[in-house]
């Protein structure tokens, strides 16, 4: 089963919204696992501290590297083939295709930050790899965690109902997709492209790839650069 083991400051968030929909369905029928690890079992002292003072000054708390290690070596051992992910805005972009990676893999461990962060040292003794969902900061690693392993999950076998649908979605091929009309036909006097209801799949299917480019040349030119994945 593909699974989720994830530190956090804050239990009590999860699932949250992976109970939720698509992925609270894959739980329930464990298509995967999540796993709830809470730093704070590891704090020090009768106050069950996490952290302390930033070393040099300055703002905020610092999650220390005792602490947060000593979490994750209670329950994962060196030949633990997942990755280790540290959710931060200084990781590397969140992508689809790392997602598809990740989803084909185990399953993930996933630590979630507050605060400053966590004590540099514990992200390289214990092999993390930072990833970030975006340029903002966020108060904590815990819904850039639920967004990073809903992209996951409803790309694992079963999840979804259609899994074509996943092969047609936006960033596959670097190209956003095309635009998405349902009933009723005619809208405040706006009508569904004609060619979607001809049955002419071919050129439906023409229709929709220039779309897509149209689209991604206006919004995220960025995209085309990267090439369409064909070459
Ligand atoms: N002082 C840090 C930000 C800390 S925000 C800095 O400037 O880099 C607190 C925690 O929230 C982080 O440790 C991280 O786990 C999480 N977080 C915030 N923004 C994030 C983002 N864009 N992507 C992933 N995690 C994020």
């Amino acid at each position: 089963m593909w699974t989720a083991t994830l530190f956090t400051l804050l239990p009590e968030m999860f699932p949250g919204p992976l109970g939720q929909s698509l992925s609270g369905e894959g739980l329930r029928q464990k298509i995967w696992e999540l796993q709830i690890e809470d730093i704070r079992n590891h704090g020090l002292g009768r106050h069950r501290a996490v952290d302390d003072t930033p070393a040099g000054g300055g703002p905020g708390m610092v999650i220390r590297a005792d602490v947060l290690s000593a979490s994750l070596d209670s329950v994962l051992d060196a030949a633990d083939p997942r990755p280790r992910l540290l959710m931060s805005p200084r990781g590397r972009p969140l992508s689809q295709a790392q997602v598809k990676t990740w989803a084909q893999g185990p399953g993930l461990c996933i630590i979630c930050g507050r605060f400053e962060g966590v004590d540099e040292r514990v992200i390289a003794a214990r092999g993390m790899q930072e990833v970030s969902i975006g340029d903002y900061i966020l108060s904590g690693g815990e819904i850039p965690a639920m967004a990073l392993l809903d992209a996951c999950v409803r790309l694992l076998p079963g999840v979804m109902g259609k899994s074509a649908s996943a092969l047609e979605e936006s960033f596959e091929n670097n190209r956003l997709e095309y635009p998405q009309f349902t009933r009723p036909r005619e809208w405040e006097g706006h009508a569904i492209p004609e060619i979607l209801l001809s049955g002419d799949h071919a050129k439906i299917a023409k229709w929709r790839q220039a779309q897509s480019l149209e689209l991604t040349k206006a919004r995220r030119p960025d995209l085309l650069d990267k090439g369409d994945g064909q070459t």
